[in-house]
């Protein structure tokens, strides 16, 4: 499970000031004791520029692989044989998300590297947005939203643009004519009613056929694909592998059959390389854990074995002392609108070791926080076991994790593994510190913050809390819970992964005001958790809709969660006079009247959706979902668009990654590695699609 930034949140622009404090401390500490040294660190660390571009709905930005000149050789030549495999599967992201999309990308990039015309005319300027938008997205759909964004520019532009490419440029199938090739790309392109949506929720439709992605071949309905997975499904087994996982699902002469991802398989070519890199990678690994892990992840992709797969993921769950770790494979679900398939997705990291240690005490406490929490007993977990809980650099964001990336991660998905073996949960603190300083006066606290306490509060506390809550959610609030004896783990079926998040969310809600959290000097005082329920409530109630289009109702898995939980307590809170939307001077704002009835809320519905998960009581979900968390008011959403698009923040982020160039020794063996931010954005797109694309256009 992931958890996802925000949009431009309060805290980053608060945690910006925070941090801008220190850090003219530190140059005046640093100017008392100056030397040269010091001095140039100094103007290094203020000169790198973590805002790279924006465009449409998208801001691109950089981020600082902290610390990376104390990691050693050998961890630094590990890090480059893993990132290398975490590029090469970018193509089988592109493919699953629509299987045109990179017939698409590779036809938009070819006219992007050799347009001859005026590159000042609307239609060219639009094309350029668009081609950015599909590297951003990853494909024709908007990343967030799943609806497929449209061009802005002209068929005619368009169709000329790719006559004008030398034939050889054009990804047609074999023996397609250009003609006929543009007769088929231009539907999916420009036609608004065609593969309109790459996951769709709505309960009145079928959701596979309604879905844009490439997980279903076509013809192949909602009720087919449950049949054929819940076949496969054996109550009794206490240890099932997720099926369907890493297949795509297709009708042959009427039947169903999986073409599974694997070397040899579907994907292979880029599988192979993933493989390739992975096996360099042994030479440098840091023990026989982590030896051990890859091997069998190596072993999964050649054979494709979801055994294998949960071999993988167990020891890897149990690798938790390296330095180095990686995620590298076929692993989210939210693509699939029915929680089944999973895309591919990769990042390497490193341990921050100082920003580790809260996070550690938040795991040593887990039991505590377990046995104390407002949930029935019986949906309680007895012993939570092996929760690991660190705090990582990233140093690349490959697949779905690239360019928008999790600020936290908490794997493996596998419920009976996470019950056996514990879960790893990470928080990504070079993301979130990236975020926080490229978020510098954007306005957005004067606009959408109602009173100038919980300014106060926000600016003393927001990312403090900000960081905790997220280290709450995934280390203590995935980990939380049990279903009880014979509960299918899918139980609440497409309203599963909004489910999760919530449950997640509100145990870290609950907790973030618990007197236990100062005792654990994880906050300062009994006022700071006020910054986090603020925002929560304001974002939930208001500023998320900055993301959703005009018109258009809640998707997301955790847009939802945020959706739920928040005009669920408002609902709640009414009587009591907890918390209120007013409306001041035309504009609208979350005023909270009591902080700690806002709490008790919080843990009646923790204990609520903790019921309903561990006894997967489908029904209960579908009704607060669909109350709580799709719809929107239009009023309040066209309102809270206009603010925004006064205040000219981009509500998604991405980012650019590092570059890596390796140094080799006389016997092929790496002896050192450089690093550098310089890349541009369409530049690393157009070197990441020259070097790392070998995947075929098609692959139906
Ligand atoms: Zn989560």
């Amino acid at each position: 499970m992931v958890i996802r930034n925000f949009v431009v949140t309060l805290q980053q622009i608060v945690n910006f000031s925070i941090y801008m404090k220190k850090t003219i401390l530190l140059m005046m500490m640093t100017v008392a004791v100056c030397t040269g040294c010091t001095k140039e660190k100094q103007q290094a660390e203020t000169a790198f520029d973590y805002n790279v571009e924006k465009f449409a709905d998208l801001g691109v930005l950089r981020y600082q692989v902290t610390d990376w000149d104390s990691l050693s050789i050998n961890q630094k030549a590990y890090i480059y044989c893993l990132q290398e495999a975490a590029l090469w599967g970018r193509d089988i992201l592109f493919d699953q998300n629509n299987r045109y999309n990179l017939a698409i990308r590779r036809t938009l990039e070819a006219i992007y590297t050799n347009y001859k015309g005026d590159k000042n005319t609307d239609d060219y300027k639009a094309f350029e947005v668009y081609t950015k938008r599909v590297w951003f997205s990853n494909g024709i759909h908007h990343h967030y939203g799943e609806e497929k964004f449209l061009p802005g520019f002209s068929e005619d532009f368009f169709t000329n643009a790719v006559c004008e490419l030398d034939p050889a440029l054009i990804p047609a199938r074999k023996g397609q004519s250009a003609d006929a090739f543009l007769a088929e790309i231009i539907p999916v392109m420009f036609d608004p009613t065609i593969m309109a949506k790459k996951v769709n929720q709505d309960p009145n439709v079928d959701v596979i056929v309604a879905s844009a992605n490439n997980y279903y071949g076509d013809g192949v309905t909602e009720k087919e694909v449950e049949t054929y997975y819940n076949a496969m499904k054996n109550p009794k087994d206490l240890s099932p592998v997720p099926y369907g996982l890493n297949s795509r699902l297709v009708k042959k002469d009427g039947k169903l059959v999986e073409e599974v991802y694997k070397v040899g398989g579907l994907y292979s070519v880029a599988l192979e390389k993933v493989v390739y890199w992975l096996t360099e990678a042994q030479q440098y690994a840091e023990n026989d854990k982590q030896k051990a892990a890859t091997a069998a992840l190596i072993e999964f992709y050649k054979t494709g074995s979801l055994k294998t797969y949960d071999q993988y993921a167990i020891a890897w769950v149990q690798d938790n002392e390296s330095m180095v770790d990686y995620v590298n494979g076929f692993t989210e679900s939210y693509g699939d609108a029915l929680g089944i398939k999973a895309s591919w997705e990769a990042m390497v990291n490193f341990q921050d070791i100082r920003l580790t240690k809260s996070v550690k005490i938040l795991s040593e406490n887990a039991q505590w926080f377990e046995n104390n929490s407002p949930v029935a007993q019986e949906f309680k977990k007895e012993k939570v076991k092996g929760i690991t809980a660190k705090a990582i650099t990233a140093a690349i964001l490959g697949g779905d994790c690239y360019p928008t990336t999790p600020i936290g991660v908490n794997l493996p998905n596998s419920n009976w593994i996470r019950k056996e073996y514990g879960s790893k949960s990470v928080t990504i603190t070079n993301i979130t510190d990236a975020y926080d300083k490229a978020a510098a006066g954007s306005g957005f606290a004067d606009e959408f913050v109602c009173c100038p306490e919980e300014k106060k509060l926000m600016e003393e506390y927001g990312s403090l809390t900000d960081n905790l809550h997220t280290s709450m959610h995934e280390c203590l609030g995935h980990a939380s819970g049990q279903l009880l004896p014979g509960v299918d783990p899918d139980a609440l079926k497409a309203y599963g992964s909004t489910w999760e998040e919530s449950r997640a969310d509100l145990f870290a809600l609950y907790y973030i005001a618990d007197p236990k959290v100062v005792e654990l000097g994880l906050l300062p005082n009994m006022d700071a958790y006020k910054a986090e329920y603020y925002k929560y409530m304001m974002n939930g109630l208001m500023t998320q809709l900055s993301r959703i289009e005009a018109g258009k109702s809640i998707e997301e898995a955790h847009m939802r969660n945020r959706s739920m939980i928040a005009h669920w307590v408002l609902d709640h809170g009414k009587a009591g006079n907890v918390v209120e939307l007013v409306k001041e001077n035309g504009k609208t704002v979350v005023v909270v009247h009591d902080y700690a009835k806002l709490r008790e809320l919080f843990g009646q519905l923790l204990a609520e959706v903790q019921r309903v998960k561990s006894t997967g009581d489908f029904k209960a979900a579908q009704n607060l979902v669909e109350t709580y968390a799709v719809k929107v008011d239009p009023v309040l959403h066209q309102e809270v668009l206009a603010r925004y698009k006064k205040l000219n923040i981009a509500p998604y982020k991405g980012f650019v990654n590092p570059v890596y160039q390796a140094i080799k020794d006389k016997d092929g063996k790496i002896s050192g590695v450089n690093i550098t931010y310089t890349e541009g954005y369409a530049e690393q797109q157009l070197r990441y699609s020259k070097e790392y694309s070998d995947l075929p256009t098609y692959n139906d």
